[in-house]
């Protein structure tokens, strides 16, 4: 909705006073929870519908309302309904304009029920619908945060104000809304599968993907089918961003995207995917796993087809490229075993471990899961110290968080005051150069 932000304040004339969208959204947020949870992904759709001053709250509840009840005709004895706190006036409109009884809407804090982008800007409460897959289990005590039982598939928020730099709600002139509704949430639902994965908008490719490792995704072990999600959900994510132009690089949008086609090779050699089974010299098999991405998207999104050569491309380089990586960690990882195991039958050293500076240099330098050192050192008898290798991340999630701050400082502060002592400068840079031996 970022593209809606000035007209949402009122500083750009709307060209229309309503819209729909289908959104291809990305949240790298949601990526530890990919495979593990039932409803998140990295990449997802995300239909919604928007009124710049036009319609607002009572609207909004009641066309929510009919859309889940009249035309995805779910019942409304499995729906569910959450509202900011201090939002009386949508308690009322639920209960009077959709007529939802009242113990079935629930009030949230803020965290969950008041949304903004930043911590100034257009914001404002929002309510959910929430569905329940297990009705039998009754009214009381209800807690809609309980995911093996509910899950949220559309948010309306009621973009009322607008937050100052001092913390202060200021009411927009012009009421506005936006809500979102999870395209594979929705699929799962009417689908009646148990995740989103496993509706037809994904479970396609783990099938594939299974099938290259030589398993079906039914007979998997939970670990397997995990891994199977996770090869799922980032190769559409990757298929899409590389179609939208982000390349694998280490910085920005690029990083999300070789950090995600990274995630997708290593779960690929957990399962044992060895080849894309048509017999690519290279043994790459994600260009092959694209491709089913590719073909299930391309009669509602043409450009994925028509940069599918490129999308090959840039996927079989960057495996190769990984795949270069993890194995000269392979050989360092030996070296390591070997001291580990050498060190273990000097006298007094107790058993053979791999310290946790090592397993977070093997993570670090060349992408080497955990989970993969942690195998490859048990086959041997050597343990792996865990809390050492989470105080190594831990200390590196501060020192990127620190490098975050001081960049922000810079930007906001610093720069403004120099660029309103300096002078303007002439670019030269059309007529001359300053070393042509400079240049790369
Ligand atoms: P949750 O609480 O389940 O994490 P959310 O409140 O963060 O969801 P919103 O920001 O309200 O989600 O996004 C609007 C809608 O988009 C959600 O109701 C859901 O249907 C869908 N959605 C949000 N995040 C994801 C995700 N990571 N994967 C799939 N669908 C999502
Ligand atoms: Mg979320
Ligand atoms: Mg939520
Ligand atoms: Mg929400």
């Amino acid at each position: 909705m970022l593209q809606f932000k000035p007209i949402f304040l009122g500083q750009a004339p709307r060209q229309v006073p309503r819209a729909t969208t289908s959104q291809k959204c990305i949240r790298t947020n949601d990526i530890e929870n990919v495979g593990r949870t039932a409803r998140h992904h990295t990449f997802f759709e995300m239909l919604g519908n928007f009124s710049f001053g036009d319609y607002f709250k009572k609207d909004a509840i009641k066309w929510a309302w009919e859309l889940a009840t009249e035309e995805f005709k779910l019942p409304i004895d499995r729906l569910w309904v959450s509202i900011f706190q201090d939002d009386d006036e949508a308690f009322t409109l639920w209960r009077d304009e959709a007529g939802v009884q009242e113990n079935r809407i629930l009030r949230m804090g803020e965290e969950d029920n008041f949304w903004s982008s930043g911590s100034t800007g257009p914001c404002g409460p929002c309510s959910e619908l929430y569905y329940d897959f297990y009705p039998e289990r009754g009214t009381e005590n209800v807690d809609l945060g309980d995911d093996s039982r509910f899950i949220e598939f559309y948010n309306l928020v009621f973009m009322q104000y607008n937050r100052k730099e001092d913390g202060a709600l200021e009411p927009l002139r012009n009421k506005n809304i936006d809500t979102g509704l999870g395209l594979e949430r929705l699929a799962q639902i009417l689908q009646k599968v148990p995740n989103n994965y496993e509706t037809d908008l994904i479970y396609p490719i783990m099938e594939y993907a299974a099938n290259l490792a030589g398993l079906t995704y039914r007979d998997a072990s939970e670990n397997s089918k995990t891994y199977l999600k996770v090869i799922g959900d980032h190769s559409r994510a990757v298929v899409y961003l590389i179609s939208d132009g982000v390349t694998p690089s280490n910085i920005g949008r690029g990083y999300i995207v070789r950090r995600l086609i990274r995630r997708v090779v290593r779960m690929g050699r957990l399962l044992g995917i060895k080849g894309d089974g048509q017999g690519d010299i290279d043994g790459a098999f994600l260009p092959a796993i694209a491709k089913v991405v590719i073909d299930m998207s391309s009669n509602v999104d043409p450009d994925v087809q028509t940069n599918s050569s490129r999308i090959f491309t840039e996927l079989h380089k960057e495996e190769i490229r990984f795949v270069q990586t993890l194995e000269r960690g392979e050989k360092l990882l030996e070296q390591l075993l070997q001291d580990a195991l050498a060190q273990a039958i000097q006298p007094n050293s107790s058993q053979a471990v791999l310290s946790g500076k090592d397993v977070f240099m093997l993570y670090d330098t060349f992408g080497f899961p955990i989970e993969i050192t942690e195998e490859v050192a048990a086959e041997r008898g050597v343990s792996i110290d865990r809390k050492g290798f989470e105080a190594e991340m831990e200390v590196q999630r501060q020192q990127s968080q620190a490098a975050h701050n001081t960049v922000k400082l810079y930007a906001d502060g610093a720069l403004g005051d120099i660029s309103s002592k300096v002078p303007l400068t002439e670019f030269l840079g059309y007529s001359t150069l300053q070393s042509s031996s400079n240049i790369v």
